[in-house]
């Protein structure tokens, strides 16, 4: 194998696999870089999906960051598109495209896969009309359905529920969200997620809580959702309760799995299978915050992980060093983040954990419209370590969240976050910054 003729496959033209590709053919122009991605689009954004439906992102091109042609012309990577990866082997993998089936050798393999909707087993979930969102011809499929759907069902009080809900809500649908937890947003605690609840409600919202599905009716097409509690009229169904990694291309070249049932990775995004990497959605990390193997999916990680892999690919040599479960989301006015480790979460890994939850504004007290923020902070008890933050408010979650996301991998502790030189201008933050205030709230419950 010379580097000048290096065949790298690509399967999966998503975020991350896109970010390897690109890379690749950065640092070698001359590699053979084919690219297999099963949907018609590649480098598109499934976060944008929700937003589509709710007219907020007017048409879906707008969702595609580069053409198939931009990256064939411009970057010389061999893109194809309708094309299903149906095997592989240890240098080869055989392609569904166009009606035949053909083979392709390679040198290098890269897994990008990603993640695919769970779809739980139950009566009457294969009617038309139930859907779930993962790429953008799923996108278009829904915007479709939508035209013809007054009440719309939404099962899972995920990111993902949620951001569809809201999109619903402003095409004037009515939207029943029905969660079997008794909470929405597992990954926030409790008390956080019932000020997202009651934003949900307040606009029109039915929301159904600890309310598991068990069937859903109608003839060909849904028309009513069946829980433990009730029955109820519906013309669409979301399902939103989760994503899985697509690792059925990993199971068939017999990579190993990680704990999390993903595919086990090094930090050069290396799986078991020598010259195989896997990125994005469909490989396990480590969670910098407990130090043990995690898996969650999201964007800003798998096109960091294309990157790693597609530089060492390359033959330079990079780490990724792992994640602490950054994420954000809204719904309606209300932003929400969260980082780290929730409470429950820490409790459960049996963390000694001390918390606080304090209420602040987001502005100098004299600075017009200053908007409520709610911070709370997770420490370890004897060490004083942070472990996770969670922010909901009206405006500012975004620098919050990510002050602590950034101080999470370090170990910094709560006084470290009381004593961060974080900037201040009353248009922007009171002197105080609320997450100042939860530190000293919190410094003061841990001495
Ligand atoms: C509705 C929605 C909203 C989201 N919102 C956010 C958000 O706000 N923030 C955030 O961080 N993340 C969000 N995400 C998650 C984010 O989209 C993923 O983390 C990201 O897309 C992962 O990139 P990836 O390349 O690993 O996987 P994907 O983007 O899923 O790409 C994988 C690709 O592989 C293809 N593929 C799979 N198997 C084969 C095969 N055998 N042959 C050929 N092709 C194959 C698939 O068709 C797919 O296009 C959202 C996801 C969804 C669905």
């Amino acid at each position: 194998m010379t580097v000048g003729t290096l065949r790298v496959v690509v399967v999966g033209g998503g975020a991350s696999g896109m970010s390897a590709a690109s890379r690749v053919k950065r640092l070698l122009p001359k590699a053979d870089v084919k690219v297999f991605e099963r949907s018609g689009f590649v480098s598109y954004a499934p976060c944008g999906i929700p937003y589509l439906l709710g007219g907020v992102v007017g048409s879906l091109d707008k969702l595609v960051h580069y053409s198939v042609d931009f990256f064939r012309e411009r970057r010389g990577i061999d893109v194809h598109v309708h094309a299903s990866v149906e095997d592989a082997g240890k240098d080869y993998v055989e392609v569904s495209e166009g009606g035949r089936s053909k083979r392709y050798d390679w040198d290098v393999l890269v897994l990008a896969t990603g993640a695919r909707p769970v779809v739980p087993p139950i009566p009457g979930v294969e009617l038309e009309g139930v859907l779930t969102l993962r790429n953008l011809e799923d996108g278009a499929k829904a915007k479709e359905m939508l035209a013809r759907a007054e009440r719309v069902g939404v099962v899972g009080g995920g990111y993902i529920g949620l951001e569809v809900a809201e999109n619903l809500v402003r095409l004037g649908k009515k939207v029943l969200m029905f969660e079997m937890l008794p909470h929405i947003m597992p990954t926030l605690d409790h008390d956080v997620a019932k000020r997202v609840e009651r934003e949900l409600v307040e606009y029109g919202v039915e929301l159904h809580l600890s309310e598991k599905v068990v069937e859903f009716g109608g003839g060909e097409r849904v028309s009513r959702v069946v829980t433990e509690k009730g029955s109820y009229d519906v013309d669409l169904v979301f399902m939103a309760v989760g994503v899985r990694p697509d690792t059925a291309l990993a199971e068939r070249l017999g990579l190993k799995l990680g704990e999390t049932r993903a595919v086990w990775t090094d930090s050069r995004m290396r799986t078991s299978l020598e010259n195989v990497y896997a990125v994005g959605d469909v490989a396990e990390t480590v969670n910098l915050v407990t130090g043990k193997r995690d898996w969650i999916p999201l964007a800003p990680a798998a096109n960091k992980m294309g990157f790693v892999a597609g530089s060492n690919i390359a033959g330079m040599d990079i780490e990724f060093p792992g994640v602490v479960g950054t994420a954000i989301t809204k719904a309606f006015g209300l932003e929400i983040g969260r980082t780290g480790l929730s409470e429950a979460q820490a409790k459960r890994l049996d963390y000694d954990v001390v918390s606080v939850s304090i209420s602040a504004k987001t502005r100098a007290g004299y600075y017009p419209e200053p908007k409520a923020i709610k911070v709370k902070l997770v420490a370890e008890a004897e060490s004083g370590r942070l472990l996770g933050a969670q922010v909901v408010g009206y405006e500012g979650v975004l620098a919050r969240i990510n002050t602590v996301a950034a101080l999470l991998p370090w170990g910094a502790t709560v006084r470290d976050l009381f004593f961060a030189d974080l900037a201040y201008a009353p248009p922007f933050a009171p002197v105080w910054d609320p997450l100042v205030v939860a530190a000293r709230v919190l410094m003061k419950k841990l001495h």
